[in-house]
């Protein structure tokens, strides 16, 4: 190779340098390239399809009053703001209530209600329907922002194991509430309120779920109601997906039922639905 080739081919391999080492650090061209969203692991949907189901007929208010609850193991309390903070643990398959609320207290969890004196009587009947019964009394609830009814995404990001996007399904039969599935996100809708749901390994912490509730006045703080789901548990698919259900219907506002045939009983059911009473109860809480 003569030395003017040499010069030339070193001319052409720093010019091509040049071209890539600008393609690559270009800020143009990193801008222009497309952002594909984040793919959900196996098991999981990115998003399913936001459809209201038909309207059901609403059934007339049961006359009976829902007697005594088991309202579990929770925590309350009224912050500086004026506004009250509530988490609500499930316990795990062979912790009683008092099992986990003494634990938690050895933990330094604060503001907890022993539950020994947590069965209420709800003498309001605004804050039941039969068996079920709201999270609060005064009761608490999403607000509409302009929607015709409150949008609330819950944002899904937990393990396969917990069936969110199917729990999400079952609660957007409820009239008067919307409710809708996205994976990793909460899209930018205006007026719209975001539930994050996560899921870890929390350890042996003698609960499987736990729902973080926030309200000022009647309406609770859209960013400040989130869902702790605990992969530590070695417990069955059904189990999932009744605490997936039980958790979800806390931060619609619901509190526990007293029958086996909802999602909403605490303790060691494996009842993978909400029923007729939680249904009336939140088309009762949010058609007013
Ligand atoms: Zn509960």
């Amino acid at each position: 190779m003569s030395l003017v080739s040499a010069r030339r081919l070193g001319v052409l391999l720093t010019s091509a340098t040049a071209v890539v080492l600008l393609g690559l650090s270009s800020p143009v061209a990193a801008a222009a390239a497309p952002t594909a969203p984040a793919a959900p692991p196996p098991g999981k949907p990115l998003v399913t399809t936001d459809v209201k189901p038909p309207t059901q007929p609403v059934t007339k208010r049961p006359p009976t009053a829902p007697g005594q609850v088991d309202q579990g193991v929770r925590t309350i309390k009224r912050n500086a703001d004026g506004s009250y903070s509530m988490s609500v643990y499930s316990p795990a398959p062979g912790v009683t209530d008092q099992d986990l609320y003494r634990r938690l207290k050895a933990r330094g969890v604060r503001d907890l209600v022993n539950p020994s004196q947590a069965v209420t009587t709800f003498d309001d009947g605004s804050c039941a329907w039969g068996t079920s019964t709201t999270a609060a009394c005064p009761r608490v609830e999403w607000a509409r922002n302009g929607h015709s009814h409150p949008q609330i995404y819950f944002n899904d990001h937990t393990s396969a194991a917990w069936p969110v996007d199917a729990a999400v399904a079952k609660w957007n039969q409820a009239e008067g509430v919307d409710s809708w599935y996205r994976w990793n996100s909460c899209p930018n809708v205006a007026g719209s309120h975001c539930v994050h749901v996560y899921s870890a390994n929390y350890g042996e912490t003698g609960t499987v779920g736990v729902t973080h509730l926030q309200w000022t006045g009647d309406y609770f703080s859209d960013g400040q109601v989130s869902i702790e789901l605990n992969d530590f548990y070695n417990i069955t698919a059904a189990r999932h997906r009744k605490s997936t259900c039980h958790e979800l219907g806390h931060a619609l506002g619901l509190g526990h039922s007293s029958s086996s045939g909802s999602c909403m009983i605490s303790g060691a059911y494996e009842t993978l639905y909400p029923d007729s009473n939680d249904y009336n109860l939140l088309h009762d809480l949010y058609q007013g």
